[in-house]
């Protein structure tokens, strides 16, 4: 059913967007009253479909062991960098998403990926890898709030919006590899690409030479960041389009004369770190770099000494001259493991009211130890699918960023 205006959304042409012939509808977000009503939809996974070892159990790590060793080549771990110390000791390889998504391709002779991430990184992997590769994410609730903030009708909504305005034909989406599947298909499937952090100067300078606009998906900050520090826009040519808004709560004159039109989504985590965190740091540790992630805000960005992803934060930090010292801002589980692989240096987590990200912490080691043993057995468990069709249209926007110069891909 469609919603009212808000009181003095109307753009400059005086033409509100009914008028445009959009209905607007209430976003697929709407969280529910407590108690009313269940989502099926959003809440996926939160039952875990066996019998799950209790955190207590003290043969768990002996159980992880000899449930892989039973399975042998037949399985591959994958350890997201921001995983628990845990679950990353079982892995056979760590790295960033994309990384470990192509670190699965490289290995075909391994009938089960088990991806110890998040949602959208598993469904990466399945679009890498070959049809007859199964990957398991050892907790189905593993999902990632970023991604979750551009659902696939909110975005086609968008679209409409901006063809309404008359600038869909002059704009390239570009989405953040911390997406749905099927925001990588739209994606593809509109001429654009995927990015990651580490790429995303190269991913929005080609997207220029293809059109006039950018639609960054879903990270605003991200594509804030990299449209001003490294592209040299200006921060009035940014606009947020608000999903939650009819039109995104923009004029149409606003979606005309933005450059970069960016999706108002964030991370829970690095949006979480703040101008002041950095002061009180530097207040503390005398003489301490900052070195935070692009997913940050654009004012804690710009007060910061170095910005980088997790693989470029994590060489920044390895590259260092003994001594010095550095406050991270980027999730909790690297920070510290940071602070242990490099004992010659000091190392603090900028911000100290910044938790773990809640849904990486989901992948424990009774929900891996659960997995492995079930495989082991016989019995394919939490397997992460993508369709034949988006599978299809992601990958074209995958290999759009895979063919721009030099992409060595690396992100979150
Ligand atoms: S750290 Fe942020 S972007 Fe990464 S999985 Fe957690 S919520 Fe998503």
């Amino acid at each position: 059913m469609p919603i009212p205006f808000p009181n003095g959304l109307v753009d400059v042409d005086n033409r509100r967007m009914t008028d445009l012939g959009l209905e607007p509808t209430r976003s697929p977000l709407a969280l529910l009253l407590l108690g009313t009503d269940a989502d099926p939809d959003s809440e996926r996974g939160v039952e875990c479909p066996g019998d799950l070892p209790p955190v207590s159990d003290p043969g768990l790590v002996a159980r992880a062991r000899a449930a892989k060793d039973r399975l042998g080549d037949r399985v591959f771990i994958l350890g997201h960098h921001y995983q628990r110390d845990e679950v990353i000791a079982f892995a056979d390889v760590t790295g960033d998403s994309f990384k470990l998504a192509q670190q699965a391709a490289a290995h075909p002779e391994a009938e089960y990926i088990v991806f110890c991430g998040v949602h959208f990184m598993a469904e990466s992997a399945d679009i890498l890898t070959s049809a007859d590769q199964q990957v398991v994410l050892p907790d189905m609730a593993a999902g990632c709030s970023m991604a979750d903030m551009a659902q696939i009708a909110q975005v086609e909504e968008c679209w409409r919006v901006l063809e309404a305005a008359g600038v869909a034909e002059r704009t390239v989406p570009i989405t953040y590899m911390n997406s749905t599947a099927a925001i990588k298909a739209f994606t593809g499937r509109n001429g654009g690409a995927v990015c990651t952090s580490s790429n995303a100067r190269r991913s929005l300078e080609w997207a220029f030479s293809q059109g006039e606009k950018i639609l960054f998906l879903p990270d605003q900050h991200l594509g804030r960041n990299t449209a001003v520090l490294d592209l040299g826009l200006d921060l009035a040519d940014c606009v947020v389009y608000n999903p939650n808004l009819p039109g995104g709560g923009l004029t149409v004159e606003q979606l005309q004369s933005a450059r970069m039109i960016l999706w108002r989504g964030h991370c829970s985590v690095h949006a979480r770190f703040t101008a002041q965190a950095v002061a009180e740091v530097r207040e503390r540790v005398p003489g301490v770099q900052v070195i935070v992630h692009p997913e940050c805000t654009h004012e804690v960005v710009s007060c910061a000494d170095a910005v980088g992803s997790t693989e470029a934060i994590i060489a920044t930090i390895a590259a260092a001259d003994p001594g010095t010292s550095w406050a991270v801002g980027t999730e909790l589980n690297l920070v510290k493991r940071l602070a242990q692989d490099n004992p010659d240096k000091q190392i603090v987590f900028l911000d100290h009211a910044v938790c773990f990200c809640a849904t990486m912490n989901r992948i424990d080691l009774p929900h891996l130890v659960w997995a492995l043993e079930s495989l082991a057995d016989g019995t394919l468990v939490n397997q992460i699918t993508v369709d034949p069709d988006t599978t299809h249209w992601a990958r074209v926007a995958l290999d759009r960023m895979l063919a721009l110069p030099g992409a060595a891909a690396r992100q979150d």
